[in-house]
């Protein structure tokens, strides 16, 4: 093999290494983060490998909701930033919800 040719196989390899290491890394930071729908409030996770290729615009994404089925950006949220306090108001506004559904 000559010289070009290895170092053709070297550049591809790394670019695919680095591409990896990407998608890995992105990964690890998803499933410290979640997403808000702006339409209904739904916060929700997603699997970092189908964000990634996901359209997006800034940290948004292009989602569909799994509660609600809308179609728009979705905010991408830390978890630290969903704390416990707000968990319990959408708990109990979740509750509110429902019993208005029932009657
Ligand atoms: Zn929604």
């Amino acid at each position: 093999m000559n010289g070009i040719g290895l170092f053709g196989i070297i550049t591809v390899c790394s670019t695919l290494v680095i591409f990896i290491v990407c998608i890995v890394l992105y990964c690890r930071i998803q499933t410290k983060r979640h997403f808000k729908c702006p339409h209904c409030g739904a916060r929700f996770k997603v699997a970092g490998m189908r964000t990634f290729f996901a359209s997006r615009q800034g940290t948004d994404r292009l989602l569909s909701c799994p509660q609600c089925g809308m179609n728009c950006y979705m905010e991408n949220i830390p978890d630290e930033e969903y704390t416990e306090e707000m968990r319990r108001a959408d708990a109990e506004r979740r509750r509110q919800e429902e019993e208005e559904d029932g009657e």
